[in-house]
């Protein structure tokens, strides 16, 4: 089985193959194509895939290749090239990209979105939407300590003391609980909002606070373990709960999402505007319709402060694992990995087993067909 990695068109920086998996894949059996200069962005150089055992080429023959993993989504031109029956994995919003699609049923190409991706067990270490979400939840807390004017930790010192800072964490998902653990090493003091059921178990086993706003848990509670939208008075409801927290707190970082879906907006101008002066806000769903009003991805946005003295900066982040490009094209590589070994045969050959639910549940299109989430066909 042939597996290659192209070369990302920028602006990412990550790469879908690193040297460390390229090897393990290589010892396995596998041949690896890797497009030269792939992985430059995120620090691998052509000579460390040499040594991991790819063949470094200036342009991947993708009439050759058996499976392309990706990071950005492939273009329609580079589907309409690949072999029959070749595989892609990858990332592949919007899913309903009609050109792609076709083009990659026109070649019976199977697609194999991570958007996809069951969230069970054994999926787990496939799950591209985890491992990139942990790189997000602590950036963001890392973009928030550098402009906060504070420190994060109590510090007691000759000079007097400096009370720890506080940080409030709305939607506590993956990325959510990764931004507690990183704002509770930096010595801050963490509460927590989510409006699953189970939520604020996992806020309180991470050492923060569970801010109860008193929803319903079935309220929130969706299929596969994601959040559902609320009904409009329930999202009244939290925001006039989350208020008084959001205004007291020095940062405030929202991950708050709810799949297939824009962010809820739970924060609004004026709850922002009531912030004291200097208190940052990171908006990671900036980029998915936002969770604070007012935010925009990629930039910081200022709103000045009720109580005088300065504004509160609202920072919309835009792809914070890209920015994180070596150890998240790292995990990103192994999630890969782990889906190549499902398409693996007992004789090393390559095969789609669409009876294997994982397979099944990331296949978007198959053998010239376009397949809905629920797995059947899509008409055309
Ligand atoms: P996500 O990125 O879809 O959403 C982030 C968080 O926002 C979620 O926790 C969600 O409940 C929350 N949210 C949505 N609407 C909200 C609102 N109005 N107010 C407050 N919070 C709101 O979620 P995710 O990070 O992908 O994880 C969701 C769940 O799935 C978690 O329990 C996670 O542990 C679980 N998960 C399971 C697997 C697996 O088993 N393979 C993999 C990843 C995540």
């Amino acid at each position: 089985i042939t597996v290659a990695a192209p070369r990302e068109p920028a602006p990412e920086t990550r790469v879908a193959l690193v040297p460390e998996v390229v090897a393990a894949l290589v010892r396995a059996g596998y041949r690896v194509l890797v497009e030269a200069g792939a992985g430059v962005a995120a620090h691998y150089d052509d000579d460390s895939y040499r040594a991991a055992g790819a063949d470094v080429v200036p342009a991947v023959d993708l009439a050759e290749v058996d499976v392309l993993a990706h990071v950005s989504p492939l273009p329609a031109a580079a589907l309409a090239r690949l072999r029959e029956g070749a595989v892609t994995v990858g990332l592949d919003a919007p899913l309903d990209d009609e050109e792609r699609l076709r083009a990659a049923n026109g070649r019976r190409v199977t697609m194999l979105a991570f958007e996809r991706l069951p969230r069970t067990s054994r999926a787990q270490a496939m799950d591209v939407l985890s491992s990139q979400a942990l790189a997000a939840g602590y950036r963001a807390v890392l973009e928030a300590a550098v402009r906060l004017p504070r420190f994060f930790p109590l510090a007691m010192t000759a000079a007097g003391t400096v009370p720890p800072a506080k940080v409030v964490v709305l939607g506590v998902g993956v990325a959510g609980l990764q931004a507690i653990a990183t704002a509770r090493r930096l010595g801050a003091k963490v509460a927590a909002n989510d409006i699953r059921p189970d939520s604020a178990e996992e806020v309180r086993s991470v050492g923060a606070t569970f801010i109860d706003v008193g929803i319903d848990p079935a309220a929130g509670s969706g299929a596969g373990g994601y959040a559902r939208e609320l009904a409009a008075t329930a999202g009244e409801r939290q925001q006039a709960a989350l208020a008084p927290h959001v205004a007291d707190a020095d940062v405030l970082i929202t991950t708050a999402a709810v799949p297939g879906r824009r962010a809820p907006l739970l924060v609004t101008g004026d709850m922002v505007a009531a912030m004291r002066p200097g208190s940052v806000v990171v908006d990671l769903a900036a980029a998915s319709g936002g969770n604070v009003e007012g935010s925009t991805p990629g930039t910081d946005v200022t709103v000045p402060s009720s109580r005088g003295g300065g504004p509160v900066t609202i920072v919309g982040l835009g792809s914070a694992p890209s920015d994180l490009p070596t150890d998240s094209s790292r995990l990103f590589a192994k999630n890969v990995a782990n889906v190549v070994a499902l398409l693996t045969d007992a004789d090393g050959a390559l095969s789609v087993p669409l009876d294997d639910d994982i397979v099944a549940g990331m296949a978007l299109t198959h053998d010239g067909t376009t397949r809905g989430a629920d797995g059947a066909a899509v008409p055309a």
